[in-house]
């Protein structure tokens, strides 16, 4: 993991120190003599693409630098126990998965905390619904160091509502007014 976090930016200043300035120059039999390569009928010159490569690269920046945030979330443990706030002390427990986006987030599994059936039917029918799971703001994770208003109420200490309790709020909720 740490040996990848660190190929990237380094690979990056690789490619460019290794890239040729110059434009391909090819003789009539399709080499390129500007960069010396003997080349197949087809076959690209590494030089140009290894251009491709850089200009890719820079048009999509997000994969270069992350933001704080999208670092949080891509270091967090697959699998690990996470909880996620809804406010007013109400929490959803769940697991960091990969998200089908290809970032990561929270799959919910329970329910835990201050919930009643004003809110939790959103989320009860979420966990019912094996939710692939989705990536909260980091403000509202409880494990996120910068968390602090947690209501009075530990998420890592409460008994989850059994299974009948997120049925029955599901429910409620499906239910017409
Ligand atoms: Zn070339």
């Amino acid at each position: 993991m740490s040996t990848n976090d660190r190929k990237v930016p380094t690979s990056r200043a690789l490619l460019e120190d290794l890239a040729c300035e110059d434009l391909c120059t090819f003789d009539h039999s399709g080499n390129c003599q500007a960069h010396g390569y003997s080349l197949d009928p087809g076959e690209v010159c590494p030089q140009q693409q290894l251009k491709q490569l850089l200009e890719e690269d820079d048009l999509h920046p997000e994969y270069a630098g992350l933001s704080p945030e999208a670092k949080w979330w891509a270091e967090q443990e697959l699998g690990s126990t996470i909880h996620y706030h809804n406010g007013f002390g109400e929490y959803v427990r769940g697991v960091v998965v990969v998200l089908p986006d290809g970032q990561r987030g929270i799959k919910p599994l329970e329910l835990v905390g201050n919930w009643d059936n004003s809110h939790a039917g959103y989320h009860a029918a979420k966990i019912l619904g094996d939710n692939p799971g989705w990536q909260p703001h980091i403000s509202n994770i409880y494990e996120h160091p910068s968390f602090t208003d947690d209501r009075g109420v530990n998420p890592l200490t409460t008994v989850p509502f059994s299974k009948e309790e997120l049925l029955e709020w599901a429910g409620a909720r499906s239910q017409p007014a």
